[in-house]
């Protein structure tokens, strides 16, 4: 077997990867499941589709945890984003992507379905967060949320009354790159934070439908920012102050496949360099030897510099499907993961 482990590892920067069942259409259609999974080791093995004829050994590969079509939500945000969340109650940026082929489960990660047990890594988080924040008797927090969307390196503000203007990048001498204009919500329990996400998400897909837009094309950006304060202290206490973002990234499928042209292929290529200056990013962030970072290359990675290296923690969850016929892909997805370790 061709191995692809790495032996760099990187404490701050975290990979795991999640494979979702066959889906119904997938089973009528007798497809075969070609990924195999070992917890323990943590280990997956993407077998080569029936039929292959090019003699390649299955390929192999290690993260630093796999996920199989049996886990449940809650141990995906226990194995994924319960670390970050923690970490960013305490004062520290942490950023949690689910990058992935589309139809893979990166949303299905991050918002989950309607039931308490389906529901993702977002509102599992929320639930972390009120609940260290009701715990605790000797601080006093403050918690907002925003919510944008990068569609064709444009920035929206999904939670504006005017969410189809486009939002530029600034930058400040003190606190670094900030998007002009975006709304950022006081929330005090869950409920409030759980309707933040619903108006985002209508305007989404009202947007979406408006402009003739592909919504798997496009990045989400939940941010939660968290301020406490040691409750004694009314004035001059130290505020510590950490921000959350919760990343349900763009379908990284390539786009020959789909024949697009003119408008939709300036769209696609788009998309392509922002999740490959992300893949740059990582990948320079864990090899830890370049000293330059390339923050800069996509509105992406410029306005996560700060949440992204130094004292922040990263996972990264690559969703990929079983079956067959998406071989390429899922090749295409765990190689850059690999990368990502
Ligand atoms: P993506 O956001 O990557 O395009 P989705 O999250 O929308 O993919 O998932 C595609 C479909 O597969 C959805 O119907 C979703 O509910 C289902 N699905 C994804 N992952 C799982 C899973 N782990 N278990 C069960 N169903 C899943
Ligand atoms: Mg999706």
């Amino acid at each position: 077997q061709a191995s692809y482990q790495k032996m760099s590892k990187s404490e701050s920067i975290k990979v795991v990867v999640r494979c979702r069942p066959l889906n119904s259409r997938e089973k009528e259609d007798g497809r075969q499941k070609i990924v195999d999974m070992d917890k323990k080791s943590c280990q997956v093995v993407l077998n080569n589709p029936k039929g292959d004829t090019s003699g390649e050994p299955p390929k192999q590969f290690t993260f630093d945890a796999v996920m199989d079509e049996f886990i449940s939500q809650k141990d995906v945000y226990e194995l994924s984003a319960r670390p970050i969340v923690s970490n960013v109650i305490e004062g520290y940026n942490g950023t949690v992507f689910a990058y992935g082929q589309t139809g893979t489960g990166k949303t299905h990660t991050m918002d989950g379905g309607p039931t308490p047990e389906l529901q993702g890594l977002i509102p599992n988080s929320f639930e972390h967060i009120f609940s260290e924040v009701e715990a605790s008797t000797d601080k006093q927090w403050m918690v907002r949320a925003s919510y944008l969307e990068i569609y064709n390196e444009e920035v929206r503000d999904l939670l504006s009354k005017n969410p189809d203007v486009a939002l530029e990048l600034k930058e400040h001498k003190e606190s670094g790159v900030y998007v002009k204009g975006l709304n950022a919500f006081v929330v005090k329990s869950v409920g409030e934070l759980r309707n933040v996400v619903e108006v985002g998400k209508k305007n989404k897909s009202v947007g979406a439908t408006a402009m003739n837009k592909d919504s798997s094309r496009s990045h989400s950006i939940f941010t939660i920012t968290i301020e406490s304060m040691d409750a004694g202290n009314k004035d001059g206490g130290h505020v510590r102050v950490g921000k959350l973002n919760l990343v349900d990234l763009a379908g990284s499928e390539r786009q020959s496949k789909t024949g697009a042209t003119g408008d939709r292929l300036k769209e696609a290529t788009k998309i392509n360099l922002s999740l490959s200056a992300l893949g740059n990013v990582i990948s320079a962030l864990v090899d830890g030897k370049s000293g330059h970072i390339p923050y800069r290359d996509s509105k992406l990675t410029r306005m996560l510099q700060d949440s992204l290296g130094g004292n922040t923690k990263t996972v990264m969850v690559a969703n990929v499907g079983p079956a067959d016929w998406n071989y390429d892909e899922t090749l295409s997805t765990l190689r850059y993961a690999n990368r990502a370790k």
